[in-house]
Parts: C-alpha cells; sequence; structure tokens
C-alpha cells in the first residue's frame, strides 16, 4: 500500500492502521506540512518505509501496489492560505501522478476529499449529491478547487481508464498528531487552554462545526476503502455545535474560565457544516463512536505532553 501524506495526521494514522493490518506500507511525503514526528514509531518497522518525495513531480515506486491512498495536500486554512501554489499543484498535478500510478500498477485508488467541496453550504446538513457553492477566485478556492479538480480526474480515470477508485469527503477530524499551530481551532484552542491563554474565537463565533475524532475517520476511511462504492462518500461526525458553544464546552470540560477574544472571520469561512452521513450509516454500517468529550480528552493530554 502507498500513502501519499502519510506523515501527516491522518495520513500517519492510516500507516498505524494499515500495518496493524498485515499490509506493507510505503509512506510518501514531502513533509512540507506533515512531519517525521508522527512516524518514528514505526520507522523501523520491517513493514514499513518511508520515501520523501513531492508527489506534485513524477512518483514511481518498485514492485507491486495493491492499494494507493492518496493524503498529501495542506489541509489546515492557514496551510493552504501560506501555500496555495503547492495546494492546487497536488490536488491537481499530485493527483494525476498519483492516479498515473494506480493505473499502472492495477492498484486500487482512494482519493481523500473533502467537506470543502461544499463550500459555504446553501444545503444544510450536506448530503453527497450538492454540489456545493464555492468562490473559486477566494483564499480558499486554492484548497476547495484542488479537491473539485482531483475529484473530477479521479472519476475521469475510473470512467476511461477502469481504474478502481473511491473518494471519501472528510470533514472536521480532531485528535493526536494535529500540529498545535496549525491554526485549526481544536489545536488553537487546546493550546490556547493549556497555556493559560485567552480563547480565539473568529467572527461572532456562530458559524457551525461538527468535529470527528480520528479513530472514527480512520474506521470510516478503512471501510470505504474495502468498499465497492466509486461515488464519494461524507465521513464526519454529525454532532454540530457553534464555535463558541464549542468554546464553552473546552472551558467546561477542562475546568477553565479563560476569557474569549472575537477577532475578525476569515475570508469566506462557511457559516454552516454538518455532515449528512446517511450513505455510510446504510452503505458501511459506519457511524462515529468516540464521543466528543473522550476524544477532547485524548487529545487534551497529547498536547499537554508536547508541551511539556
Ligand atoms: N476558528 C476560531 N478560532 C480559531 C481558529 C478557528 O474561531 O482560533 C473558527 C474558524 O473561523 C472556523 C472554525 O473555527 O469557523 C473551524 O476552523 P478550522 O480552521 O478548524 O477548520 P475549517 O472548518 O474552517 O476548515
Amino acid at each position: 500500500m502507498v500513502i501519499t501524506g502519510g506523515a501527516g495526521f491522518i495520513g500517519s494514522h492510516l500507516c498505524d492502521r494499515f500495518l496493524a493490518s498485515g499490509m506493507n506500507v510505503l509512506c510518501i511525503d514531502n513533509l512540507l506540512t506533515g512531519s517525521l514526528d508522527n512516524l518514528t514509531h514505526i520507522m523501523e518497522h520491517d513493514r514499513f518505509q518511508f520515501l520523501e518525495a513531492d508527489v506534485s513531480k513524477f512518483i514511481t515506486v518498485d514492485g507491486e501496489v495493491d492499494f494507493i491512498l492518496h493524503f498529501a495536500s495542506p489541509a489546515s486554512p492557514i496551510d493552504y492560505l501560506k501555500l496555495p501554489i503547492q495546494t492546487l499543484k497536488v490536488g491537481a498535478l499530485g493527483t494525476h501522478n498519483a492516479l498515473g500510478l494506480a493505473k499502472t500498477k492495477g492498484a486500487r485508488f482512494l482519493l481523500a476529499s473533502t467537506s470543502e467541496v461544499y463550500g459555504d453550504p446553501l444545503i444544510h446538513p450536506q448530503p453527497e449529491d450538492y454540489w456545493g457553492n464555492v468562490n473559486p477566485i477566494g483564499p480558499r478556492g486554492v484548497y476547495d478547487e484542488a479537491k473539485r479538480f482531483a475529484e473530477a480526474m479521479v472519476m475521469a480515470y475510473h470512467r476511461t481508464h477502469g481504474v478502481d477508485t473511491r473518494i471519501v469527503r472528510i470533514f472536521n477530524t480532531y485528535g493526536p498528531r494535529m500540529r498545535i499551530d496549525d491554526g485549526r481551532v481544536v489545536p488553537t484552542f487546546l493550546g490556547q487552554l493549556l497555556r493559560g491563554e485567552r480563547l480565539t474565537v473568529f467572527g461572532d463565533g456562530s458559524q457551525t462545526r461538527s468535529f470527528c475524532y480520528i479513530t472514527d475517520t480512520i474506521e470510516g476511511i478503512a471501510r470505504v476503502l474495502h468498499s465497492d462504492i466509486h461515488d464519494p462518500i461524507n465521513i464526519g461526525n454529525p454532532r454540530e455545535m457553534t464555535i463558541v458553544e464549542f468554546a464553552r464546552v473546552l472551558r467546561e470540560l477542562f475546568g477553565s474560565s479563560a476569557e474569549i477574544d472575537f477577532a475578525p472571520l476569515p475570508v469566506d469561512d462557511p457559516v454552516t457544516r454538518q455532515p449528512d452521513i446517511t450513505r455510510a450509516r446504510e452503505l458501511l454500517g459506519w457511524e462515529p463512536e468516540v464521543k466528543l468529550k473522550d476524544g477532547l480528552g485524548l487529545t487534551r493530554d497529547y498536547f499537554a505532553e508536547l508541551l511539556g
């Protein structure tokens, strides 16, 4: 199995998961936003290999490959705003290269897509047959459109070349191995709480998100991979809340009285987001199991250890 972006947050958990299920795993990552720290514990594993390479350039792999999971991409808003061209390239050229590899090797291909394909959605919650509401020229467009292009490319390879493809649309996921400084709301708030700082809520905090714990997301991705469904499948937790509510939940959970600062809302920040997971439930028998307070506890422990 090849996992591009395997040194990232979700990618490294996938490496663990598929090593544990007995596969050989080749992780390809250029370490632009991923980190070898996420792989230290498996670096010496005899079925694991790491290749430092940029999948937006030509990629080649020796021997047989059964599965390719394409997870390489900056994925947090501050990362893709800082790296707009790399984000577009890995979604477009990287996906093309990874699909080319799948075609050559006769491998099953899974694309990590995103809830961002729905943009600032006008339909709520978002089912897979919603086409989305994306601003192509806004700062977030680099990620949204790269992933939309990637989905189109995957379907073209499936229809034209018969590549055995899967598309998983991943909604907000959190857990250990997120970068504490990646700017996303979970690591940011947990870091602020651990340092005794004020919480920075963007806008008036009435925008909503739905947070899925990493082990649930990984299980969902594995089920999509082993299914026979070529259409996109949402994987996320339908429990939705406003960001201000989320700040309050965190304060309560960790007994903090941190004040809240309100900062400007990023451009095109989606107002609502909640996955409709009917398809995953009915076709894969999947739904999230980890309670928010349990997942947040585990994530907080991870960051607490990191901060020492
Ligand atoms: N957010 C916030 N404070 C922060 C970081 C993020 O209020 O310090 C908000 C952000 O504006 C968005 C939500 O939290 O509405 C989730 O942001 P995140 O970057 O985690 O991911 P997104 O879902 O926007 O990709």
